[in-house]
């Protein structure tokens, strides 16, 4: 059985090769100052939220600086800058909420859940009680950017309604992004089972992928924040030295020349076989002349079909499905919202073809 949770599965989504090295081969990545900080205000909210009571401010502050960490910190501007920043939002934070201190249900709390061949896994920061056997998740978010959180469409509160209710037993009756650094909540009620589904569905097809060990590496702007760029297949050829991969790296640049040429000669031919047929049109000619060169008018017919009208013609005729072809991406629409057994057997009569592409891009101050 996969385990995932929301971060694993994220990581997949994002970069398989990357998920590969942290859940499968086991590799640890090193604490930023970005982590060690949300550690650091999380461990904070479990604080202030341990008691009958809430803590004093000065029991607050002084437990902030008990669990402060340096980890990841590499410029000490940057250390006292979230040192400090760190202490506002939690004074802020216990100006704020002591007066409506509310001694939660739970802090965070793990849970697990099984949905077919998955088990789900996660850690809910907070639940308080919302009113009569109704409870309320609560996230924090201690980024430091500020950032407009949409409740609506956040996977990680699906899943922590998924737990909350299927693994805890609570009835989820709001679902709340804290984001601390602005003390900004951002809440929605409790997410319809259709789009529940939809995700644990996508959970179904990153599990099922996992196991048919899936792992390419998957390049964009995330690999910026990777710790993994010395093992990434992505990055391997910048630091080959060797003269097969000097000779390649020649290759790749006149590869990019030439498809630049290519671009722009198929642009040009374009524009002026416009001219042409504005001439043709107007003309009524149907041969081009030039020095080395003739030109005929071909017009080649292409027929398209109203795919419904289609449809009614041919069905009551028993024709309708020798005009069908099976379209992939059709298939994989419907894989995702597949059932596990439908899932199973169309994912038996899939075969997958690779198609290698080479696709040239200009540096534009990025490796
Ligand atoms: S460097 Fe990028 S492509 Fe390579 S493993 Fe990391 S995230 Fe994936």
């Amino acid at each position: 059985m996969i385990t995932l949770s929301f971060t694993s599965a994220t990581t997949y989504e994002i970069c398989p090769l990357r998920y590969k090295f942290i859940y499968i081969d086991g590799l640890r990545e090193k604490p930023t100052h970005y982590t060690t900080f949300g550690d650091v205000l999380h461990k904070c909210m479990l604080f202030f939220y341990s008691g009958t009571n809430p803590p004093t401010l000065e029991d607050l502050i002084k437990y902030y600086d008990d669990m402060w960490s340096d980890e990841g910190y590499d410029d000490e501007r940057i250390k006292e800058y979230y040192y400090e920043t760190g202490k506002k939002i939690l004074t802020k934070y216990h100006e704020v909420h002591s007066k409506n201190y509310v001694k939660p249900l739970a802090m965070e709390k793990d849970f697990c859940v099984e949905y077919y061949d998955v088990k789900i896994v996660g850690r809910i920061d907070r639940i308080s009680p919302l009113g009569k056997d109704v409870v309320e998740i609560v996230d924090y978010k201690t980024s430091m950017t500020k950032l407009e959180y949409n409740p609506n469409y956040s996977e990680q509160l699906i899943l922590y309604q998924v737990g909350a209710e299927e693994g805890l037993g609570y009835r989820v009756g709001r679902l709340t992004i804290y984001h601390l650094p602005t003390l900004k909540a951002y809440s929605t009620g409790r997410v319809g089972d259709d789009i529940v589904n939809k995700y644990l569905r996508k959970l179904l097809s990153i599990s099922h992928s996992i196991r048919m060990e899936e792992f390419r590496p998957s390049y964009g702007n995330h690999c910026k924040y990777c710790q993994f760029t010395d093992l990434c297949p992505m990055f391997s050829h910048m630091r080959d030295e060797s003269e097969q991969g000097l000779t390649i790296r020649k290759i790749v640049d006149e590869v990019g020349e030439l498809s630049k040429r290519k671009r722009e000669i198929e642009e040009r031919i374009r524009s002026l076989k416009a001219k042409i047929e504005e001439y043709a049109k107007s003309s009524g000619a149907e041969r081009f002349y030039g020095e080395k060169y003739i030109m005929i008018r071909e017009v080649v017919k292409r027929a398209e079909y109203d795919h419904e009208a289609l449809m009614k013609i041919l069905k009551p005729l028993g024709l309708w499905e020798r005009v069908l072809r099976v379209d992939p991406k059709l298939v994989d629409e419907i894989l995702v919202n597949a059932d596990s057994a439908l899932r199973d057997s169309i994912m038996k009569a899939r075969k997958v073809k690779e198609v290698v592409k080479y696709v040239p891009r200009e540096i534009k101050g990025e490796k």
